[in-house]
């Protein structure tokens, strides 16, 4: 798709968004910031690789996970323990410096007659990836969708990352990660069921 046809598609979507054209000046404006010469061969091409870069890696803005995790859900007779889908990885970027976090989510509940495909349970960990986060909110984001749309008897989320802006730049502790869990229904209510989600999500880690 060439610039222009693509600033008409997004103009068309959302008129509250700047065109592609003030995105690419905004990248010029940055990169001068950061103390580089714009016109070098190198960077011409870049305010325009950015832009487009930054449309997949925050394109979860334009996502419902209501949508994708949707309203058909797969009756199972009599399977009714835990389901959990360990290790998704994900990226996405903290909301305070606009750096990646880079990290997996483990994700289970504990079904009420119906389970949810397994694939929009890792579609809706990269929904709200790919948008500005702090891995709190993420967490609990992730857990009330699946929560609210497939109303199991519980879930529980376990997210661990790394966070650039903890590893490249201020207090630069590489290597720490960080450590959110959310838990709704019986998850929160049953400590032994909490224990047991912790051991499978972290078993071979
Ligand atoms: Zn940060």
């Amino acid at each position: 798709m060439d610039a222009i046809v693509q600033k008409l598609a997004l103009s068309a979507k959302d008129n509250s968004r700047p065109t592609q054209e003030e995105a690419e000046d905004a990248v010029r404006v940055l990169l001068r910031w950061a103390g580089e010469d714009t016109s070098r061969e190198g960077l011409l091409d870049t305010p325009r690789r950015v832009a487009k870069a930054y449309r997949e890696l925050f394109s979860g803005y334009d996502q419902d996970a209501a949508d994708v995790l949707g309203r058909t859900f797969e009756e199972v007779a009599g399977y009714d323990d835990m389901v959990l889908v360990r290790n998704i990885p994900f990226h996405s970027h903290c909301e305070h410096h606009m750096v990646p976090i880079i990290g997996t989510a483990s994700v289970g509940y504990l079904p009420d007659g119906r389970v949810l495909g397994l694939s929009k349970i890792a579609r809706t960990v990269d929904i709200y990836a790919r948008r500005l986060q702090t891995q709190e909110s993420m967490t609990s984001q992730i857990a009330n969708a699946i929560q609210d749309a497939l109303d199991p008897k519980g879930v529980a989320v376990f997210v661990e990352a790394e966070h650039m802006c903890m590893s490249m730049r201020g207090i630069q502790k590489q290597g720490s990660t960080t450590l959110t869990t959310t838990f709704t229904g019986a998850f929160k209510e049953d400590a032994s069921l909490q224990a047991r989600f912790m051991t499978m999500a972290r078993s071979g880690k």
